[in-house]
């Protein structure tokens, strides 16, 4: 099929044409028609399907068609999303779409001033892209209305839920108008996913699946490599230095400390990068994502919630310097390269103590990662000698808890400070470390109160929430 053979009117057809899309995808052949058909959708699809255009381009086409007029401070569509990044990245998405239409686009999310939102929602937009909290607070301060609105997508909802937005979704769900069209996408589908969507689509929405849950895409070609925690910034810039076609190269740390850690490494060696993560500014992030994106730097050093859904065209290689001790991370990770039909190459490295970790890996995603060429390990340095000091940096991001610091010692930023990552899963992990003969693990665990699991994965991979 291609797209040319889809009802679209002239000015979207143009703008497929110009962004370069001949064929539709499988998600967007599947959706299309029926979203024109005025039905709601369940999306079960990972960002790199075109599930954005599947969304966007029947909403663009039903807008043109409705007659009907933007209203001050009202929007007609609503896409709510989790992160900026995403927010950001689906609004310039509906912008290059509605291109040769009047159909406005506005993007509205937290950590930046509201001045210039509210400003441009004054007049009323066709199309708003929004973050859960920056809404409801626009909306509590009479900024913008929901009450004409036409059409309401929410975008990765499994995402959302693991963010702790799930009571931020019921209220500006109960602001809704009741007659509306519901598009509801989610990578995966667990039970409370399923009774989430069940309160928002009308019943009987037609079910659109692209990819088995879980499942990596299987043109990405992976490699392992075994390899002590304190060469793995030797490895990585190795193997950077002799592979000129790692070209777009995402690296994956589970920590915003070890991220930085990282660029520092590289930087060294004349590797151009840049870090993001949730201690930097939305602008520097912003400038980060930009400049690779159009190639200025070669490697973009991140955490998993900065990373997440970014939507970066061709990323040659995605390294994971630490493997997610969540395997569905892993896939998410992968998921960075071999975008669009293009190939795509997974590095992961395995210290000793994240064995674990990878097994869960291997398990979920039914494949053994094969190991790289050994004969690279030949060009590294000796490891360097392990000190108290050292062993205690390692140990971070491990660890629950990390330990108390005399008052005259430098500490690490706050929310690492606060734990790196996730305990080990079983009690045959790692030691857990000692300091003054006093178990680290002592003290409130807090593990499992409403949100903790939320609010501990932003503190670990370092994104806040808007
Ligand atoms: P998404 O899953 O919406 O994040 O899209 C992933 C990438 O695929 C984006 O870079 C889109 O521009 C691109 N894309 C979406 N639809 C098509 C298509 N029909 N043909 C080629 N590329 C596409």
């Amino acid at each position: 099929m291609l797209f040319s053979e889809l009802p679209l009117a002239n000015p979207l057809q143009r703008a497929v044409r110009a962004v370069g899309y001949e064929q539709p995808t499988p998600i967007q052949e599947q959706s299309i028609p029926s979203l024109l058909e005025g039905k709601d959708l369940l999306g079960i699809a990972q960002t790199g399907t075109g599930k954005t255009a599947a969304f966007a381009l029947p909403i663009l086409q039903l807008l043109l068609d409705s007659g009907k007029f933007r209203a001050p401070k009202t929007c007609r569509a609503l896409i709510l999303l989790p992160t900026r990044e995403l927010a950001i990245q689906v609004a310039d998405c509906f912008k290059q779409y509605a291109q040769f239409t009047a159909i406005s686009t506005t993007c509205i999310f937290g950590g930046v001033g509201d001045a210039s939102q509210k400003n441009s929602l004054i007049r009323g937009v066709d199309v708003l892209v929004a973050t859960p909290g920056r809404l409801l607070d626009l909306i509590g301060q009479k900024a913008v209305s929901l009450k004409a609105l036409e059409f309401f997508v929410l975008d990765e909802a499994d995402r959302m839920l693991d963010m702790g937005f799930i009571h931020d979704i019921r209220k500006v769900v109960a602001l809704l108008p009741q007659k509306r069209q519901n598009l509801f996408f989610s990578a995966t589908m667990p039970d409370d996913i399923t009774k989430l969507a069940a309160t928002i689509l009308r019943p009987n929405p037609v079910r659109v699946e692209v990819a088995p849950q879980s499942t990596p895409i299987e043109r990405i070609r992976q490699e392992l490599y075994r390899i002590d925690k304190r060469r793995k910034g030797a490895l990585l810039k190795e193997l950077l230095l002799e592979h000129t076609e790692m070209k777009k190269v995402l690296v994956f740390s589970r920590t915003k400390h070890g991220a930085d850690k990282i660029t520092r490494v590289l930087e060294k060696a004349g590797i151009k990068c840049a870090a993001i993560h949730g201690n930097k500014s939305q602008t520097r992030r912003q400038e980060a994502l930009k400049n690779f994106k159009d190639e200025k730097i070669r490697v973009l050093v991140a955490t998993d919630i900065a990373a997440r859904g970014i939507d970066v065209d061709d990323v040659s290689h995605v390294f994971n310097y630490d493997l997610p001790d969540v395997p569905e991370t892993f896939v998410h990770r992968i998921g960075r390269t071999a975008r669009a039909g293009k190939d795509g190459i997974a590095i992961s490295f395995c210290a000793p103590d994240e064995e674990q970790d990878l097994r869960a890996i291997e398990k979920l995603t039914k494949i053994k990662i094969p190991e790289g060429d050994k004969a690279i390990f030949e060009k590294l340095p000796p490891p360097q000698k392990e000190t108290p000091e050292s062993e205690m940096r390692n140990a971070r991001g491990r660890f629950h808890q990390q330990p108390r610091q005399p008052k005259n010692e430098s500490r690490p930023p706050k929310s690492e400070s606060r734990g790196g990552s996730n305990p080990p899963k079983k009690a045959s992990n790692p030691p857990v470390p000692q300091q003054n003969g006093e178990n680290l693990h002592k003290g409130k665990r807090r593990r499992n109160r409403p949100g903790s699991r939320a609010r501990r994965r932003m503190r670990e991979s370092g994104d806040t929430p808007s």
